[in-house]
Protein backbone atom coordinates (compact mmCIF):
# COMPACT_ATOMS: atom_id res chain seq x y z
CA UNK A 1 0.00 0.00 0.00
CA UNK A 2 2.46 2.50 0.82
CA UNK A 3 4.57 1.42 -1.52
CA UNK A 4 2.06 1.65 -3.96
CA UNK A 5 1.55 5.31 -2.63
CA UNK A 6 5.61 6.24 -2.92
CA UNK A 7 5.51 4.97 -6.91
CA UNK A 8 2.24 6.84 -7.32
CA UNK A 9 4.41 9.66 -6.02
CA UNK A 10 6.95 9.52 -7.76
CA UNK A 11 5.38 9.03 -11.00
CA UNK A 12 3.63 12.44 -10.92
CA UNK A 13 7.06 13.65 -9.55
CA UNK A 14 8.56 12.41 -12.65
CA UNK A 15 5.61 13.76 -15.01
CA UNK A 16 5.90 17.31 -13.16
CA UNK A 17 9.61 17.69 -13.83
CA UNK A 18 9.48 16.37 -17.51
CA UNK A 19 6.19 17.51 -18.78
CA UNK A 20 7.50 21.55 -17.48
CA UNK A 21 11.10 21.34 -18.41
CA UNK A 22 14.33 21.56 -16.40
CA UNK A 23 13.90 25.05 -15.20
CA UNK A 24 9.95 25.45 -15.49
CA UNK A 25 8.74 26.83 -12.62
CA UNK A 26 7.50 24.98 -9.70
CA UNK A 27 3.43 24.53 -9.48
CA UNK A 28 1.14 23.30 -6.42
CA UNK A 29 1.41 19.43 -7.37
CA UNK A 30 5.14 19.70 -7.89
CA UNK A 31 5.69 21.23 -4.16
CA UNK A 32 2.99 19.09 -2.69
CA UNK A 33 5.52 16.38 -3.82
CA UNK A 34 8.48 17.89 -2.84
CA UNK A 35 7.53 18.21 0.48
CA UNK A 36 5.96 14.87 0.49
CA UNK A 37 9.27 13.35 -0.09
CA UNK A 38 11.60 15.52 2.08
CA UNK A 39 9.55 15.77 5.69
CA UNK A 40 7.42 18.71 5.05
CA UNK A 41 4.22 17.08 4.08
CA UNK A 42 2.13 13.97 5.02
CA UNK A 43 1.74 12.61 1.84
CA UNK A 44 -2.02 11.72 3.06
CA UNK A 45 -2.85 15.61 3.59
CA UNK A 46 -3.03 17.43 1.19
CA UNK A 47 -5.85 20.15 1.75
CA UNK A 48 -5.11 23.73 1.19
CA UNK A 49 -4.42 24.44 4.91
CA UNK A 50 -2.19 21.52 4.90
CA UNK A 51 -0.25 22.45 1.84
CA UNK A 52 0.06 26.51 3.38
CA UNK A 53 1.41 24.60 6.51
CA UNK A 54 3.63 22.54 4.84
CA UNK A 55 4.58 25.48 2.76
CA UNK A 56 5.18 27.39 6.14
CA UNK A 57 7.61 23.97 7.58
CA UNK A 58 9.46 24.61 4.23
CA UNK A 59 10.23 28.05 4.32
CA UNK A 60 11.00 28.29 8.36
CA UNK A 61 13.67 25.54 7.59
CA UNK A 62 15.03 27.41 4.52
CA UNK A 63 15.28 30.47 6.66
CA UNK A 64 12.84 31.94 3.92
CA UNK A 65 10.00 34.14 4.71
CA UNK A 66 7.39 32.65 6.22
CA UNK A 67 4.40 33.59 3.86
CA UNK A 68 2.98 30.09 3.52
CA UNK A 69 2.42 30.67 -0.40
CA UNK A 70 4.58 29.04 -2.85
CA UNK A 71 6.37 32.47 -3.87
CA UNK A 72 8.91 33.12 -6.02
CA UNK A 73 11.50 32.61 -3.68
CA UNK A 74 9.91 29.45 -2.05
CA UNK A 75 9.71 28.40 -5.70
CA UNK A 76 13.68 28.87 -5.63
CA UNK A 77 14.89 26.96 -3.38
CA UNK A 78 12.97 24.13 -4.34
CA UNK A 79 14.09 23.68 -7.73
CA UNK A 80 17.55 23.40 -6.29
CA UNK A 81 19.49 20.32 -6.81
CA UNK A 82 19.81 18.61 -3.56
CA UNK A 83 20.14 15.55 -1.56
CA UNK A 84 17.68 12.56 -1.84
CA UNK A 85 17.23 12.01 1.67
CA UNK A 86 14.29 13.81 3.76
CA UNK A 87 14.77 16.78 6.02
CA UNK A 88 14.22 16.20 9.81
CA UNK A 89 11.79 18.76 10.41
CA UNK A 90 11.00 19.87 13.38
CA UNK A 91 7.17 21.74 14.65
CA UNK A 92 8.15 22.17 17.83
CA UNK A 93 10.76 24.74 17.74
CA UNK A 94 9.87 28.05 17.72
CA UNK A 95 13.59 29.55 16.65
CA UNK A 96 14.52 28.91 12.81
CA UNK A 97 17.89 27.07 14.11
CA UNK A 98 18.15 23.10 13.46
CA UNK A 99 21.61 22.36 13.87
CA UNK A 100 23.06 19.54 13.23
CA UNK A 101 20.92 15.99 14.10
CA UNK A 102 22.05 12.67 14.05
CA UNK A 103 20.76 8.92 14.36
CA UNK A 104 22.41 5.76 14.50
CA UNK A 105 25.87 5.55 14.71
CA UNK A 106 29.29 2.36 14.02
CA UNK A 107 29.93 0.68 17.15
CA UNK A 108 33.29 0.63 15.70
CA UNK A 109 36.06 2.85 14.31
CA UNK A 110 37.96 1.99 11.88
CA UNK A 111 35.42 1.58 8.50
CA UNK A 112 35.62 -0.22 4.89
CA UNK A 113 34.34 1.13 1.38
CA UNK A 114 33.99 -0.55 -1.67
CA UNK A 115 33.34 0.32 -5.05
CA UNK A 116 30.51 -1.42 -6.47
CA UNK A 117 29.74 0.39 -9.59
CA UNK A 118 31.97 3.43 -11.39
CA UNK A 119 31.17 6.72 -12.07
CA UNK A 120 31.12 7.61 -15.61
CA UNK A 121 31.88 10.92 -15.78
CA UNK A 122 35.54 10.73 -14.34
CA UNK A 123 38.03 8.23 -14.45
CA UNK A 124 38.54 5.47 -11.95
CA UNK A 125 41.39 6.92 -10.05
CA UNK A 126 40.06 10.48 -9.98
CA UNK A 127 37.05 8.90 -8.39
CA UNK A 128 38.72 6.89 -5.99
CA UNK A 129 40.86 10.00 -5.11
CA UNK A 130 38.01 11.94 -4.68
CA UNK A 131 36.50 9.47 -2.23
CA UNK A 132 39.78 9.22 -0.19
CA UNK A 133 39.68 12.94 -0.36
CA UNK A 134 35.96 12.84 1.30
CA UNK A 135 36.31 10.43 3.95
CA UNK A 136 39.13 12.61 5.18
CA UNK A 137 37.41 15.21 6.11
CA UNK A 138 35.44 13.41 8.44
CA UNK A 139 38.50 11.18 10.00
CA UNK A 140 40.32 14.54 10.23
CA UNK A 141 37.96 15.18 13.05
CA UNK A 142 36.91 12.04 14.75
CA UNK A 143 38.21 8.99 15.35
CA UNK A 144 37.53 7.12 12.01
CA UNK A 145 39.36 5.83 9.70
CA UNK A 146 38.24 4.35 6.36
CA UNK A 147 39.94 2.14 3.82
CA UNK A 148 39.38 0.82 0.47
CA UNK A 149 38.53 -2.88 0.06
CA UNK A 150 37.79 -4.04 -3.44
CA UNK A 151 36.31 -7.28 -2.77
CA UNK A 152 34.19 -9.13 -0.06
CA UNK A 153 32.21 -7.41 2.46
CA UNK A 154 32.49 -3.85 3.44
CA UNK A 155 31.14 -1.61 5.90
CA UNK A 156 30.22 1.30 2.72
CA UNK A 157 28.92 0.14 -0.36
CA UNK A 158 29.57 3.11 -3.22
CA UNK A 159 27.71 2.94 -6.31
CA UNK A 160 26.42 5.47 -9.23
CA UNK A 161 23.58 4.54 -10.54
CA UNK A 162 20.06 5.55 -13.19
CA UNK A 163 16.93 5.96 -12.32
CA UNK A 164 16.28 2.57 -10.32
CA UNK A 165 19.05 0.88 -8.51
CA UNK A 166 17.48 -1.88 -6.63
CA UNK A 167 16.51 0.15 -2.84
CA UNK A 168 13.38 1.32 -3.48
CA UNK A 169 14.20 4.68 -4.10
CA UNK A 170 14.76 5.52 -7.96
CA UNK A 171 16.69 8.51 -8.92
CA UNK A 172 15.00 11.29 -11.02
CA UNK A 173 17.05 11.66 -13.98
CA UNK A 174 19.39 14.88 -14.48
CA UNK A 175 18.79 17.95 -11.91
CA UNK A 176 17.11 17.64 -8.41
CA UNK A 177 17.83 14.54 -6.56
CA UNK A 178 21.84 14.22 -6.96
CA UNK A 179 22.91 11.21 -4.45
CA UNK A 180 21.41 9.74 -1.14
CA UNK A 181 22.85 7.86 1.57
CA UNK A 182 21.80 5.51 4.55
CA UNK A 183 22.34 5.79 8.04
CA UNK A 184 24.82 3.58 9.96
CA UNK A 185 25.26 0.38 9.76
CA UNK A 186 23.37 0.49 6.62
CA UNK A 187 26.13 1.93 4.55
CA UNK A 188 25.09 2.18 0.91
CA UNK A 189 26.28 6.02 -0.22
CA UNK A 190 24.41 6.28 -4.21
CA UNK A 191 24.82 8.97 -6.57
CA UNK A 192 22.62 9.93 -9.43
CA UNK A 193 24.47 8.70 -12.76
CA UNK A 194 22.52 10.92 -14.57
CA UNK A 195 24.13 14.19 -13.27
CA UNK A 196 27.30 15.54 -14.58
CA UNK A 197 30.07 15.41 -12.12
CA UNK A 198 33.16 17.21 -12.10
CA UNK A 199 35.73 17.36 -10.05
CA UNK A 200 38.16 21.40 -9.37
CA UNK A 201 35.23 23.03 -10.60
CA UNK A 202 35.64 21.34 -14.04
CA UNK A 203 32.61 21.31 -16.61
CA UNK A 204 31.24 18.14 -18.17
CA UNK A 205 29.34 18.32 -21.95
CA UNK A 206 29.89 22.16 -21.74
CA UNK A 207 28.35 22.84 -18.40
CA UNK A 208 29.68 22.98 -14.98
CA UNK A 209 29.29 20.10 -13.33
CA UNK A 210 27.99 18.79 -10.04
CA UNK A 211 31.02 19.06 -7.87
CA UNK A 212 31.61 15.40 -6.71
CA UNK A 213 33.93 16.04 -3.55
CA UNK A 214 31.13 18.29 -2.11
CA UNK A 215 28.44 15.52 -2.23
CA UNK A 216 30.24 12.91 -1.52
CA UNK A 217 31.78 14.61 1.81
CA UNK A 218 27.73 15.27 2.83
CA UNK A 219 26.41 11.75 1.74
CA UNK A 220 29.55 10.16 3.63
CA UNK A 221 27.96 12.39 6.74
CA UNK A 222 24.71 10.63 6.24
CA UNK A 223 26.31 7.30 6.18
CA UNK A 224 28.45 8.51 9.67
CA UNK A 225 24.61 9.02 11.08
CA UNK A 226 24.19 12.71 10.55
CA UNK A 227 20.67 14.18 9.46
CA UNK A 228 20.48 17.37 7.59
CA UNK A 229 21.13 20.55 9.10
CA UNK A 230 19.35 23.60 8.86
CA UNK A 231 22.55 25.61 9.64
CA UNK A 232 23.75 27.52 6.27
CA UNK A 233 26.99 26.95 5.11
CA UNK A 234 27.07 23.50 7.16
CA UNK A 235 28.26 20.66 4.57
CA UNK A 236 24.81 18.93 5.63
CA UNK A 237 22.47 21.26 4.52
CA UNK A 238 20.28 19.71 2.02
CA UNK A 239 20.49 21.49 -1.11
CA UNK A 240 23.69 21.62 -3.32
CA UNK A 241 25.49 25.11 -2.93
CA UNK A 242 27.98 24.81 -6.17
CA UNK A 243 31.72 24.58 -6.74
CA UNK A 244 33.74 25.86 -3.94
CA UNK A 245 37.35 25.45 -4.04
CA UNK A 246 38.05 25.78 -0.15
CA UNK A 247 35.28 22.93 0.30
CA UNK A 248 35.27 22.93 4.58
CA UNK A 249 33.17 21.22 7.33
CA UNK A 250 31.37 24.03 9.70
CA UNK A 251 31.50 23.98 12.91
CA UNK A 252 28.22 22.62 12.74
CA UNK A 253 28.86 19.38 11.07
CA UNK A 254 31.90 18.89 13.30
CA UNK A 255 30.11 19.20 16.38
CA UNK A 256 27.23 16.58 14.96
CA UNK A 257 30.34 14.24 14.01
CA UNK A 258 32.13 14.46 17.26
CA UNK A 259 28.53 14.18 19.30
CA UNK A 260 28.64 10.52 17.69
CA UNK A 261 32.22 9.32 17.70
CA UNK A 262 34.16 12.37 20.05
CA UNK A 263 37.11 14.16 18.59
CA UNK A 264 40.54 12.87 16.65
CA UNK A 265 42.25 10.91 19.37
CA UNK A 266 45.26 11.24 16.63
CA UNK A 267 45.36 7.12 16.89
CA UNK A 268 45.21 4.61 14.42
CA UNK A 269 41.51 4.15 13.96
CA UNK A 270 41.02 2.04 17.07
CA UNK A 271 40.71 4.59 20.01
CA UNK A 272 37.83 5.87 20.95
CA UNK A 273 34.16 5.18 20.05
CA UNK A 274 32.74 2.16 21.57
CA UNK A 275 34.50 -0.64 20.11
CA UNK A 276 32.61 -3.42 18.40
CA UNK A 277 33.42 -6.44 20.42
CA UNK A 278 31.52 -5.69 23.74
CA UNK A 279 28.11 -7.79 21.77
CA UNK A 280 27.66 -10.25 24.45
CA UNK A 281 24.58 -11.49 26.67
CA UNK A 282 24.64 -10.87 30.51
CA UNK A 283 21.89 -13.81 31.09
CA UNK A 284 22.53 -17.28 30.06
CA UNK A 285 18.64 -17.50 29.58
CA UNK A 286 18.53 -15.12 26.81
CA UNK A 287 18.01 -17.20 23.72
CA UNK A 288 14.78 -18.23 25.32
CA UNK A 289 13.60 -15.05 25.80
CA UNK A 290 14.21 -14.17 22.12
CA UNK A 291 10.56 -13.48 21.57
CA UNK A 292 10.56 -10.78 24.23
CA UNK A 293 13.09 -8.35 22.37
CA UNK A 294 10.70 -7.04 20.31
CA UNK A 295 8.07 -7.03 23.46
CA UNK A 296 6.79 -3.48 24.84
CA UNK A 297 7.15 -4.36 28.09
CA UNK A 298 10.67 -6.57 28.56
CA UNK A 299 12.08 -4.63 25.23
CA UNK A 300 14.18 -2.16 27.61
CA UNK A 301 15.19 -5.15 29.57
CA UNK A 302 16.24 -7.37 26.38
CA UNK A 303 18.13 -4.87 25.12
CA UNK A 304 20.35 -3.88 28.10
CA UNK A 305 20.84 -7.57 29.02
CA UNK A 306 20.72 -9.75 25.91
CA UNK A 307 22.23 -7.24 23.30
CA UNK A 308 23.54 -10.68 21.27
CA UNK A 309 20.35 -12.57 21.40
CA UNK A 310 18.33 -9.71 20.22
CA UNK A 311 20.93 -8.56 17.34
CA UNK A 312 20.87 -4.68 19.20
CA UNK A 313 24.82 -4.21 18.92
CA UNK A 314 25.30 -1.91 16.00
CA UNK A 315 27.62 -2.88 13.28
CA UNK A 316 25.92 -6.01 12.39
CA UNK A 317 24.41 -5.74 8.95
CA UNK A 318 21.23 -8.34 9.54
CA UNK A 319 19.20 -4.79 10.92
CA UNK A 320 19.32 -2.74 8.18
CA UNK A 321 16.87 -0.29 6.79
CA UNK A 322 15.55 -0.45 3.02
CA UNK A 323 14.74 2.90 2.26
CA UNK A 324 16.28 5.59 2.59
CA UNK A 325 13.86 8.14 4.03
CA UNK A 326 12.93 5.14 6.89
CA UNK A 327 13.70 7.91 9.75
CA UNK A 328 11.86 10.28 8.68
CA UNK A 329 8.89 8.00 8.00
CA UNK A 330 9.55 6.89 11.48
CA UNK A 331 9.13 10.83 13.31
CA UNK A 332 6.18 10.83 11.18
CA UNK A 333 4.64 8.09 13.70
CA UNK A 334 4.29 5.42 10.34
CA UNK A 335 6.36 3.09 12.49
CA UNK A 336 2.13 2.79 13.87
CA UNK A 337 -1.10 2.36 12.21
CA UNK A 338 -1.87 1.42 8.60
CA UNK A 339 1.90 1.71 7.32
CA UNK A 340 3.15 -0.54 10.38
CA UNK A 341 3.08 -3.86 8.15
CA UNK A 342 5.35 -1.75 5.63
CA UNK A 343 7.96 -0.28 8.19
CA UNK A 344 8.48 -3.82 9.79
CA UNK A 345 9.97 -5.07 6.53
CA UNK A 346 11.27 -2.14 4.87
CA UNK A 347 12.52 -0.32 7.87
CA UNK A 348 13.51 -2.45 11.10
CA UNK A 349 15.87 -0.93 12.23
CA UNK A 350 14.24 2.36 12.13
CA UNK A 351 11.42 1.06 14.36
CA UNK A 352 13.38 -0.62 16.45
CA UNK A 353 11.95 -4.42 15.39
CA UNK A 354 15.40 -5.57 16.03
ZN1 LIG B 1 21.65 14.71 2.54
ZN1 LIG C 1 19.86 4.29 -3.71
Amino acid sequence: MFLKFAAAVCLIYLCVLTGNGKSAGMDKNGAMDYMAKFGYADPGRSGSGDFNKAIRRFQKYFHLKMTGRLDAETKTEMLKPRCGNADEVDDTGRSGAQAFRTGSKWSKTSLTYRFLRDSEDVTRSVMKATFRKAFAYWSAVTPLRFREVTSGRSDFTIMFARRSHGDGAPFDGRGRVLAHAYFPSNGRVHFDEDEGYSVNGGSINGQRGIDLLAVAVHEIGHAIGLHHSNVRGSIMWPSYNGYNANLRLHRDDINGAQSLYGRNTGGGGTGGGTGGSSCSDKNQSCPRWRRYCTSSRYGNYMRKNCQKTCNFCGGGSSCADKNVNCSSWRNRGFCRGRFAMYMKENCPKSCRHC
